[in-house]
């Protein structure tokens, strides 16, 4: 497992929850999967993942909802 660039500590995996506020609405994604840090809670997110928060995100635009929560792992396994 990768060392934390910021205080050396371990990265473990986990999840995040994502938030952007656009100018239309918030965009809520969770169970964003995630590397955090034990020692010192920095979150690091994948370039695959973050792609994909993109996408959502700009779906939800489309859609112009004042409010807009996905659940992260859902649409992973519909398009992966
Ligand atoms: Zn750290």
């Amino acid at each position: 497992m990768e060392k934390c660039p910021l205080c050396g500590g371990q990265k473990k995996k986990g999840t995040a929850i994502y938030s952007v506020d656009l100018e239309t609405g918030v965009v809520i994604v969770r169970h964003v999967p995630c590397f955090v840090c034990a020692q010192c809670g920095e979150e690091w997110i994948e370039s695959g993942v973050a792609k994909k928060i993109e996408e959502i995100v700009e779906e939800a635009k489309a859609k112009k909802y004042q409010t807009e929560i996905v659940n992260f792992p859902q649409i992973v396994a519909v398009s992966v």
